[in-house]
């Protein structure tokens, strides 16, 4: 079975990437994509792992070749997913997980219909501040336009399919996994196997 498109947003600093390197970690059946950027790597990030770095120059030629499945701009940079890899892994049944912003996300809703889309947010607008400040990897200026834009992103989570509280961390990986495990059960998914019974036994 072709694999799923899972989209995960959520407020920055509220912790997506350490559930989503959990599923990764403890699940077989997912694949993380890796998106391009032309944000500047933090320390410890690796090429081709936390990203793929791209000048501005350079992303452009991706979206002009068509060779992204989404991109949008956020705080004065371009994020995009690339589309070789979500193709690959999806055709060899992995779930593909696209942790992006809400922009992205919606595109991914109109071109297929199908995808999962998952808001996790941090139980209080108190421990997200602490989460985002405490990380120390963004100056005041970031933090604050980050905590701009979790303002915006707030008004959009009523777009998404589901919304997970990240309080502990290993209950919202296990609610993470069990909403993708029940996608795949999903009537649209699974009609075909009735039909075909309905077919034999009217033989
Ligand atoms: P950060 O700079 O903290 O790594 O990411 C900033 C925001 O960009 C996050 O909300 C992250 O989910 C989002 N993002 C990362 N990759 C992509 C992508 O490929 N496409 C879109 N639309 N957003 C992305």
């Amino acid at each position: 079975m072709k694999g799923k498109l899972v989209v995960v947003s959520g407020f920055s600093g509220v912790g997506k990437g350490t559930v989503m390197k959990r599923l990764i970690e403890e699940y077989d059946n997912y694949a993380l994509s890796v998106s391009a950027t032309t944000r500047k790597p933090r320390p410890g990030e690796k090429e081709g792992v936390a990203y793929f770095f791209k000048t501005v120059e350079e992303f452009e030629e991706l979206i002009a070749k068509d060779e992204l499945v989404e991109y949008a701009k956020y705080v004065d940079n371009y994020y995009g997913t690339p589309k070789a890899f979500v193709d690959k892994m999806r055709n060899e049944g992995k779930d593909v997980l696209l942790e992006i912003e809400i922009q992205g996300a919606l595109k991914i809703k109109d071109k297929f219909p199908d995808a999962v889309l998952i808001f996790i947010t941090a139980p209080s607008a108190q421990v997200l501040r602490e989460r985002l400040v405490g990380r120390g990897t963004e100056d005041e200026e970031t933090v604050n336009k980050r905590l701009a834009r979790a303002r915006q992103e707030a008004e959009g989570a009523c777009k998404y399919d589901y919304v997970v509280v990240n309080d502990v961390l290993e209950e919202c990986v296990k609610t993470v996994d069990i909403i993708i495990k029940s996608a795949h059960n999903r009537t649209e998914d699974n009609l075909a196997i009735v039909e075909e019974i309905r077919r034999d036994l009217s033989k």
